[in-house]
C-alpha cells in the first residue's frame, strides 16, 4: 500500500513536470526530444523495475529444467531504448524543424546553391544544429542576416535570410538552442532558411542533408 502510493504520486510529479516542460519549450526541438521521453518514462519504471524481477526470481528458485524458455522475451525493450538513447545523445537537430525542404545543395540557375533552403512560417525559430561557438552574427549581404557557427569538430554551420538574429560573436550555444527567427533578408524571395554545412573553413560548402542524416537528423528532400 505504501509502495503503490509512493509510486502514484512520483507518477503524478512525473507527468506533470514533463507536460510543463514540453509546453514552455513547444517550439525547441532539442526540449521536445528531452522532454517527450518523460512521460513515457515516468510510466515506464514500472515495467522496467518489474520485468527483470519476475524473470530473474524463477531461476534461483526453480530447477534448471523449467527456467530457461521463460527468460527468452528479453530483445524488444533493449532495442527501444537503445532508439530514445540515440536521439538524445546524437547531440544534433535540424535547424528548422517546422519547415520543409524547398531547394537542395546543387547546381541551380548556373551557379552553386551551396546550401539547403527549410522554409517554415515567417519568424520561426532557427536553432543552433549542434554545439558550437558563434563566430559570425550579423549582416552578410546576399545572406542578409546571418549566423555562423563553428562546432569545433571541424565542420561550421551557416544560417541566413534571418529575420532576426539572437546571439553575439563570441557566444557559445547548444544544440538546439534558437540563434534568431526565419526570415527572408538578403537575397531571397520568401521567408526560408538558407542552412550550409563547411568542412575544415568557412567557405568550403558540402551537401548538408546527408551530414544531418549522418548525425542522427533526417531532413528529407534530397535523398
Ligand atoms: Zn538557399
Amino acid at each position: 500500500m505504501l509502495l503503490t502510493a509512493a509510486l502514484g504520486s512520483a507518477l503524478i510529479t512525473g507527468v506533470a513536470g514533463g507536460t510543463a516542460a514540453a509546453a514552455a519549450d513547444s517550439a525547441t526541438p532539442a526540449s521536445i526530444v528531452a522532454a517527450a521521453p518523460t512521460p513515457t518514462s515516468a510510466s515506464e519504471p514500472d515495467a522496467v523495475t518489474e520485468a527483470p524481477v519476475a524473470p530473474w526470481k524463477p531461476p534461483a528458485a526453480g530447477t534448471a529444467a523449467g527456467t530457461p524458455r521463460k527468460v527468452k522475451p528479453r530483445p524488444i525493450a533493449p532495442v527501444k531504448a537503445k532508439a530514445k538513447t540515440q536521439a538524445a545523445t546524437t547531440g544534433w537537430v535540424n535547424p528548422n524543424p517546422s519547415g520543409r525542404v524547398t531547394s537542395c545543395y546543387g547546381q541551380r540557375w548556373g551557379r552553386l546553391h551551396a546550401g539547403v533552403d527549410i522554409a517554415g512560417p515567417h519568424g520561426s525559430p532557427i536553432l543552433a544544429a549542434g554545439s558550437g561557438v558563434v563566430v559570425r552574427a550579423g549582416d552578410a549581404q546576399g545572406y542578409g542576416l546571418a549566423v555562423l557557427v563553428d562546432h569545433g569538430n571541424g565542420y561550421l554551420t551557416h544560417y541566413g535570410h534571418l529575420s532576426a538574429i539572437a546571439v553575439h560573436e563570441g557566444q557559445r550555444v547548444e544544440a538546439g538552442e534558437q540563434i534568431g527567427d526565419e526570415g527572408s533578408t538578403g537575397h531571397s524571395t520568401g521567408p526560408h532558411l538558407h542552412f550550409e554545412v563547411h568542412q575544415g573553413l568557412y567557405k568550403n560548402p558540402i551537401e548538408p542533408t546527408a551530414w544531418l542524416r549522418e548525425r542522427g537528423v533526417p531532413v528529407p528532400g534530397c535523398d
